[in-house]
């Protein structure tokens, strides 16, 4: 059995509290939510913190008022909250693994989520016994030995719905405060795949207001009562009466962020969603989709899933014109 190292654990009841919690405790100290990523990541060595600092605790970020979500708001609270029922965002959330991790489990730690890799997501004598991986204390890659990056993939079946819709994170950090779009709250490394700092708290997440705009999260995973995402597919539309103003379509699963396709948006813009103009997107969306040999599934399989799952999901869009 896996056991967790011991470690301080500490109870913030305010920001401001949180934060010199975290000063104080340097780089050995992390936030934690509801640690059903960060726990099992501890069991396996993967992370080391001496200092557990949990955020629960703090009333302003267990607030869901309107479209502005706390990020300690559980991924059960958010999927049943009236007016999200049938949102993207619930959606997703309700995605998530099992009701007793979506209970525990919240929308910060979904967004913060750590990336995955078979090599990584493994015991402490496991990885050892590979001489470990350039991600947790090794040099290599296993999955492109020549590479000077990892691969490790992003994860998260909240996230790709945050960028596509155009939500906002509201981070808190030492140096005050900052807004900036979900899309440039990741980037395309396996290591460093969040560009917020690691004594910034992510406190709030800001949905836009429902003028006009649709979206669908479409996922594939092993078992449908369980598994991480193998691809996750976000479709946005902006209509303009029964045609396409603007468009995002955003990968989950196949890079180490979730991946906006440009191309796939411009090819459903200016026009009804027609079965040429779905085609069209989905072959454009298929093409910079490069899922590595190191989830489940095999790579070129998951690859051709990508036409799949974005037809399906654009096609839902078409469904939904008043
Ligand atoms: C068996 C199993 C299956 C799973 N299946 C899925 C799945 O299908 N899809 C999926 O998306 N996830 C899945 N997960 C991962 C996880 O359960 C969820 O992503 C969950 O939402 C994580 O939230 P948490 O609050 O438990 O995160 P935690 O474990 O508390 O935190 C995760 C990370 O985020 C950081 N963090 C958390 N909140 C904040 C914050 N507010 N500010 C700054 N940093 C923060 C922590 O420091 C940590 O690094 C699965 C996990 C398990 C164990
Ligand atoms: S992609 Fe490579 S470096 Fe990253 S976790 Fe996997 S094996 Fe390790």
């Amino acid at each position: 059995m896996l056991r967790l190292p011991s470690f301080i654990y500490l109870q913030p009841r305010s920001l401001a509290e949180a934060l010199i919690m975290k000063a104080d405790a340097g780089p050995d100290g992390m936030f934690v939510a509801g640690g059903t990523d960060l726990y099992p990541n501890m069991k396996r060595r993967h992370q080391e913190p001496k200092t557990v600092i949990s955020l629960m605790g703090i009333p302003e970020l267990r607030k869901l008022e309107g479209g502005n979500v706390g990020t300690c708001v559980t991924l059960t609270a958010l999927s049943n909250f009236p007016s999200f029922q049938r949102s993207a965002v619930a959606t997703a959330a309700r995605l998530v693994s099992t009701p007793l991790l979506r209970n525990m489990g919240t929308l910060g730690g979904n967004l913060c989520l750590d990336t995955r890799c078979n090599y990584y997501n493994q015991g402490y004598e496991w990885r050892k016994s590979i001489d470990f991986c350039m991600k947790k204390d090794g040099h290599i890659c296993w999955v492109a030995p020549s590479s000077p990056r990892c691969w490790a993939v992003s994860s998260s079946d909240v996230a790709p719905v945050m960028v596509a819709i155009g939500a906002e994170y509201r981070l808190i950090g030492p140096q005050g405060e900052r807004v900036i779009p979900a899309g440039r709250f990741y980037q395309n490394d396996g290591i460093n795949y969040l560009t917020k700092q690691p004594d910034e708290i992510l406190a709030e997440v800001r949905l836009p207001a429902p003028d006009g705009w649709d979206a669908v999260y479409h996922k594939l995973r092993r078992r449908g009562s369980f598994d991480f995402p193998v691809l996750g597919v976000a479709a946005w539309v902006q209509w303009k009466g029964k045609n396409v103003a603007a468009a995002r379509i955003v990968l989950g699963g196949v890079a180490s962020y979730p991946q906006e396709v440009p191309e796939a948006g411009a090819a459903l813009v200016g026009a009804a969603l027609s079965d040429e103009s779905i085609a069209a997107a989905a072959e454009a969306a298929y093409r910079p989709s490069k899922p590595m040999d190191n989830t489940d599934f095999d790579l070129s399989w998951r690859k051709q899933m990508t036409r799949v799952y974005v037809t399906r999901a654009i096609q839902e869009l078409r469904t939904r014109i008043r």
